[in-house]
């Protein structure tokens, strides 16, 4: 019984735990780099002070940036979606809300130019928020809400990465990983006669530090590729995943305000059609998207809200000049060959002139 207690106790702490884990290593690592290495052998060793000064300076500063961007990945965290009201879908004549007096009233919620809905055209809803989910969102068990741009939750971390946090979570790769290379390189030389004296902590923060540094290496290689891509991990995983044989891959439906007759059409998409509306058409154009339009901030490990993935209410204006053009390309062909699932047309539609 005490011993079932316990395994509730620690599962329910595990979240803190490997959090404390990376602490752990990370203050251990650096005690034993500073001391052992650059201190004792650098420097009373071999007597070289200002290589031993240089490296302590680097690694210290390496290390503030590192601590100051956990705090601030921990602090600002992935972001909570605003609550969206459901959308005003029914067309003008059978609103009879009497609040709903004009298509700009509060009391109406014209939907944007396109969402991701069902097959009948109504959009996807989070119940636990009581929300509309707009495009790159999903809902997260652990913070309650849903997260725009929800990436992945990060163990070492101990926090959620989304839209709010993306930008300092590869700050936090690139800072670490800088730390764990210097760290190896420069015991790299001098590592066989170490191994020789069998000096314990020395090869153990050599082989930590290897190691490390090839797992942040991949996965910031991974982040790189997806950034270029304009997908986030989850998105990417989603992609991935072959569906069972004989099974037909999962559709994914949108509904979309064609501007030339002001009518909302609900299309069927495939999975690898739907995650390409947002992408960009250069990888520079998808870098912005994602990490903000400063490209400077991209290097300063402090949060700024101008450093922040773009907001889905800007991602998409009304001309659609935003959306993929070989995704508006395909759809105006799917509109034109009358391969859509609905058409209709929202309350507040088509008076936009007004
Ligand atoms: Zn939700």
């Amino acid at each position: 019984m005490v011993f079932v207690w316990n395994l509730r106790w620690l599962s329910k702490h595990l979240d803190f735990l490997t959090p404390a884990v990376a602490f752990g290593l990370l203050i251990y690592g650096n005690w034993a780099y500073i001391h052992k290495f650059a201190i004792k052998k650098l420097f009373h060793q071999h007597g070289r002070l200002a290589t031993a000064v240089g490296l302590i300076a680097t690694i210290g500063v390496l290390d503030i940036c590192v601590l100051l961007i956990w705090v601030q990945v921990l602090l600002v965290g992935p972001g909570a979606q605003k609550t969206i009201e459901p959308y005003t879908l029914l067309p003008p004549a059978q609103v009879t809300d009497p609040r709903a007096e004009s298509f700009t009233s509060p009391q109406v919620n014209k939907p944007p130019l396109i969402y991701q809905c069902d097959e009948n055209g109504y959009p996807t809803w989070c119940a636990h928020c009581q929300s509309v989910k707009s495009l790159r969102t999903h809902h997260s068990g652990r913070t309650g809400s849903c997260v725009f741009k929800f990436d992945h939750y990060c163990g070492w971390l101990g926090t959620l990465i989304g839209a709010g946090n993306y930008l300092l979570f590869i700050q936090f790769l690139v800072y670490m990983d800088c730390l764990l290379l210097i760290m190896w390189i420069s015991m790299s030389p001098f590592i066989r006669v170490y191994t020789f004296r069998r000096d314990g902590n020395l090869i153990a923060i050599y082989i930590l530090s290897v190691w490390c540094s090839l797992f942040v290496t991949g996965l910031l290689t991974a982040h790189i590729y997806m950034i270029s891509l304009n997908l986030t991990s989850l998105e990417g995983i989603i992609l991935k995943k072959t569906p069972k044989k004989n099974a037909e891959p999962k559709p994914y439906y949108v509904c979309y305000k064609n501007p030339k007759d002001h009518c909302r059409y609900v299309i069927k998409l495939t999975g690898p059609q739907f995650m390409s509306i947002w992408r960009k058409c250069t990888i520079w154009a998808n870098w912005i998207d994602q990490l903000g339009e400063r490209a400077y901030l991209w290097f300063v490990p402090i949060y700024t809200s101008k450093g922040k993935s773009r907001d889905i209410e800007s991602a998409f204006d009304e001309t659609g000049s935003r959306i993929n053009d070989k995704i508006l390309t395909l759809i105006d062909g799917k509109l034109q060959s009358g391969e859509y699932l609905k058409r209709f047309e929202a309350y507040g539609d088509g008076h936009d002139e007004l």
